[in-house]
């Protein structure tokens, strides 16, 4: 079984994360990635593996059944 990795939101764990380029050519400037459900916006995101993108939600938005 391989794992997949995939780039999430550090802020919600949204997996709906896109880069945007700069205006500036020419220059070697960081990506800005946005998330489309939180509106993050930052220098950083969150890779792990696609099988532990649900739990990680889950995590986030406080949904875990451990109590
Ligand atoms: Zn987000």
């Amino acid at each position: 079984m391989t794992s997949k990795k995939i780039r999430v939101c550090p802020r919600c764990g949204s997996q709906r994360i896109h880069t945007a380029k700069s205006a500036v050519s020419g220059w070697l400037v960081p990506d800005t990635y946005y998330c489309d459900d939180c509106k993050y916006s930052g220098p950083v995101y969150v890779e792990i593996e696609a099988d532990d993108a649900e739990q990680l939600r889950k995590v986030i938005n406080g949904e875990s059944s451990e109590d």
